[in-house]
């Protein structure tokens, strides 16, 4: 088994062009996508695409669910970006069919997804779509942190954060640190909290888009330079979305 398994890849092109130019020499077999194909970036009718096209799974988002449920919980910012995608997205009758099936597609999102010993949500096994699991939490909210250990069995891998990292059973994140990869062993009986990264908008620091691979025993983290500053100029010239969601890409934060 050997899955690549992307998030939160936020409308962002050149990232998710990076990323799978990089993972068709992992020889990897399948696709997983965990939410939030669109939302803050330029062009989310290519990533819905792609992801269409070739993930084998691919979850809700809180962004995917804003554009039909709403987006009043989020900031400034990302409610507008939402709107902006709604705006371009959102068939009306007279629309032609690929329109209509991109959208139908994003409603149709199944929230998590059961393989064996793994569980793949966007934000948490107890709030698959909306919940945060931050890096910090094992120590400034371990009861939250255990709470959300008991909420699930074997592997749990989600993105939301776009933190990448590991929780373990003693609640112990650990980072990429700004390494290019990183490959830790999966626990064998026990569990453990994976958090896949973003491909889009890291905010770990570090401008790379992050994906990562999982086997039997082992997951990989995988850093992929890309082309940040063609995307940045796109969400500029836009017009619609704001000028910090193009900054905050060059310093991955
Ligand atoms: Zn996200």
């Amino acid at each position: 088994m050997k899955i690549a398994i992307i998030s939160d890849l936020h409308a962002n092109r050149e990232a998710l062009e990076a990323v799978l130019a990089h993972l068709a020499t992992q020889s990897v077999q399948r696709l997983f996508c965990l939410g939030d194909v669109v939302g803050y970036g330029a062009e989310p009718e290519f990533c819905v695409d792609l992801v269409r096209g070739h993930a084998e799974v691919c979850l809700l988002g809180n962004h995917d669910e804003a554009l039909f449920g709403g987006a009043s919980d989020f900031n400034t910012h990302a409610r507008k970006a939402i709107e902006y995608t709604r705006s371009r997205m959102q068939p009306h009758w007279y629309s032609g069919s690929e329109k209509k099936a991109r959208w139908k597609w994003i409603r149709s999102l199944q929230e998590t997804h059961r393989e064996g010993r793994f569980l793949f949500v966007h934000g948490s096994p107890r709030d698959p779509v909306r919940e945060y699991v931050l890096a910090t939490d094992g120590f400034l909210n371990p009861d939250k942190m255990r709470s959300i250990f008991s909420a699930f069995e074997g592997i749990a891998l989600a993105g939301h954060t776009h933190q990448p990292g590991l929780h373990d059973e003693s609640l112990t994140f650990h980072s990429l640190e700004g390494r290019e990869a990183l490959t830790m062993a999966l626990p064998r009986g026990g569990k453990c909290f994976i958090n896949v990264g973003s491909v889009g908008q890291p905010r770990d620091g570090d401008n790379r888009a992050c994906y990562a691979i999982l086997e039997d025993e082992t997951i990989t983290w995988h850093r992929v330079a890309y082309d940040y500053r063609s995307t940045m100029h796109k969400i500029l010239d836009t017009g619609a979305l704001a000028e910090v969601l193009a900054r905050r890409l060059a310093v991955g934060k």
